[in-house]
């Protein structure tokens, strides 16, 4: 039985212009009234986690920056930190087109910056000379510590709620969602999702950018 759903936001429950599908909304706020834990995890920055939080209803932990930092009954927690990717952001704006994106005065535990695609082998080996790596969310790219992932979130709710992987469901889309979608959960994607999100899922629906949460629900028998 399915006690957790873990969600992305971005293609997940949006479209492609990033704006949130109402239908996913009305279906989460279902899954909810049938006691199930929702939780989302995001690249984006802890001010939007809250409101998401708030303005859905979502009624377990939300996670910011890739899962670097927890938003949960008003309390945050913060599982890593920013300096050295904010060091590695200094050096590597001057040797390549990386720019730094204005969500970063609210980043705590990460830095998102833009680069031009041919510079991504590059940045990615320096990254990891670093110990940091980098995840591209299709939106921005994500400079942060190599163990900050959505796993690392996927697997603090397993322990704070005592469960096993078989009752977590998560539901994503794209490249920074491949760890938890590395883990022996339940996995399902919209059609939107990238092809190696959807050779990693076990059930693809049909629907797209938010309207696949209906699907999704009742295919694991949550409505
Ligand atoms: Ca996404």
């Amino acid at each position: 039985m399915i006690k957790l759903i873990v969600l992305d936001v971005d293609g997940t429950l949006t479209d492609g212009n990033r704006l949130i599908s109402t239908s996913a909304i009305k279906y989460i706020r279902k899954g909810i009234d049938k006691n199930v834990t929702f939780s989302l995890i995001s690249g984006n920055v802890v001010p939007v986690m809250f409101a998401l939080q708030t303005f859905i209803g979502i009624n377990g932990p939300v996670f910011a920056e890739n899962g670097g930092i927890l938003l949960y009954k008003n309390q945050i927690k913060k599982f890593f930190d920013k300096t050295r990717a904010e060091k590695f952001l200094e050096y590597i704006s001057k040797k390549s087109s990386v720019k730094p994106v204005f969500t970063n005065m609210w980043r705590e535990t990460s830095i998102a910056f833009n680069m031009d695609d041919s510079d991504e082998n590059y940045v990615s080996g320096e990254a990891e000379k670093n110990g940091l790596s980098i995840v591209n969310s299709r939106f921005t790219w994500h400079l942060m510590d190599k163990n900050q992932n959505k796993a690392y979130a996927v697997n603090y709710m397993k322990d704070q709620f005592e469960l096993n992987y078989d009752e977590i469901l998560v539901v994503g889309d794209s490249d920074n969602d491949v760890p938890m979608f590395n883990l022996n959960v339940n996995r399902a994607c919209p059609a939107n999702a990238t092809a190696t999100i959807k050779s990693k899922s076990d059930y693809v629906s049909k629907h797209r950018y938010g309207n696949e949460m209906e699907d999704v629900l009742n295919h694991y028998g949550i409505l």
